[in-house]
């Protein structure tokens, strides 16, 4: 029924413009179209907790399953851009998991031939997507990054071999830091409505978390803090503490973070870090299974380290803070692990799970 009170017609435009907006943003030019503004999800047990509002960026909901559909499509769009790909041209890289995986769908929306390079310690189940993708994977042996047959050096020498052929370099090229600075900051601002006291994630080749960390840092006037959150076996936490690179020693199951030396993405913004947390592979784990539990979240071991992170972030800083992390992609690609009782076992990790979510171990 229509009032033609001032108030309602204002009610009844507010409502149509909300409606007419979210119309609008659910048609998209195409896989890279589709790419970005994904929802900020509140953790309600866990910020009750805490005391303070702890928040997950879904970056699982991006149309390639994760976070790096941006660098994805952000690297393919630039080298395009740059008239370094051209029509009929082929894309290259080194890569274990999500970055291949959005590119071989990018590739595939834009017609590209697409080619990846992976150790050959893989799951058969990511050689498998890349391949059902249309991507040609070649498994190598797992050497040292120092050594030429290391799978970057490789998927580098291929792509110089080939006219019209872009290696996309997601480690060193800038681009993926400045797509996370050109939309997953700005999102995380504008969700919060600019009142985000401090970002924490752990890092991979960096993007996320330096362009995130700088546009936030711009925008509030060095006011939000940003952490780094690392795994065991990764050198940027001791470089955080103590300014010292170490030797890359010991290993974690959580997997695409972690990383032995500061790529181009980290570059010098790592010194503009508030600080950083180490977090243990068991907790990680543990909170894979309290997301599923208490959240409903089904995401993967870099998701739930982050939100470890952000929570052990929230006791630091006091209650009543904002706190934004992110969830990089689902738990499907590693359900064959995180979920089975044998795995757990092997990893050590069976005592982990509390005996109330040990259920959810049904493989
Ligand atoms: N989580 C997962 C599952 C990933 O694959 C990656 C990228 N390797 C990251 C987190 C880290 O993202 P970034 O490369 O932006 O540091």
């Amino acid at each position: 029924m229509l009032v033609s009170t001032r108030a309602s017609v204002a009610q009844n435009s507010r409502t149509f413009l909300h409606l007419a907006r979210s119309f609008t943003s659910r048609t998209t030019e195409g896989f890279t179209g589709a790419v970005g503004n994904t929802p900020l999800i509140y953790l309600k047990k866990l910020s009750e907790k805490a005391g303070s509002k702890i928040y997950g960026k879904a970056e699982f909901q991006n149309p390639g399953g994760s976070v790096k559909d941006r660098a994805a499509t952000a690297i393919v769009k630039d080298a395009e851009a740059s008239g370094r790909l051209r029509f009929g041209g082929t894309v290259v890289e080194g890569t274990a998991g999500n970055t291949g995986i959005g590119l071989a769908h990018v590739c595939r929306a834009r017609g590209y031939r697409c080619v990846i390079f992976m150790p050959n310690n893989q799951s058969q189940e990511k050689i498998d997507l890349l391949r059902m993708l249309g991507a040609e994977v070649y498994p190598v042996p797992v050497v040292p990054y120092e050594n030429p047959k290391n799978y970057n050096h490789q998927a580098k020498a291929f792509a110089e071999a080939l006219p019209n052929a872009v290696w996309t370099d997601q480690f060193d090229n800038v681009v993926n830091a400045r797509t996370h600075y050109e939309t997953t900051g700005p999102e995380i601002w504008e969700q919060t409505q600019g009142t985000v006291d401090a970002f924490i994630c752990a890092t991979g080749t960096g993007g996320t978390l330096a362009g995130v960390g700088k546009f936030l840092k711009e925008k509030s006037g060095g006011k939000t803090q940003i952490w780094l959150a690392d795994p065991p076996g990764s050198v940027l936490h001791s470089f955080v503490q103590t300014g010292k690179l170490v030797e890359r020693t010991g290993d974690s199951v959580t997997e695409g973070i972690g990383q032995g030396r500061v790529t181009d993405n980290l570059g010098t913004f790592v010194a503009n870090l508030d600080g950083s947390l180490l977090i243990p592979d068991e907790e990680s784990i543990k909170m894979v299974y309290d997301l599923l539990d208490t959240e409903g979240l089904y995401v993967g071991a870099s998701s739930a380290l982050n939100v470890v992170a952000a929570y052990k972030l929230a006791q630091k800083l006091g209650p009543g803070k904002t706190i934004a992390t992110v969830l990089c992609d689902g738990a499907h690609k590693y359900q064959s692990r995180l979920f089975s009782k044998k795995w757990l076992e092997a990893k050590g990790l069976t005592g982990a799970i509390p005996e109330h979510l040990k259920k959810y171990a049904v493989l």
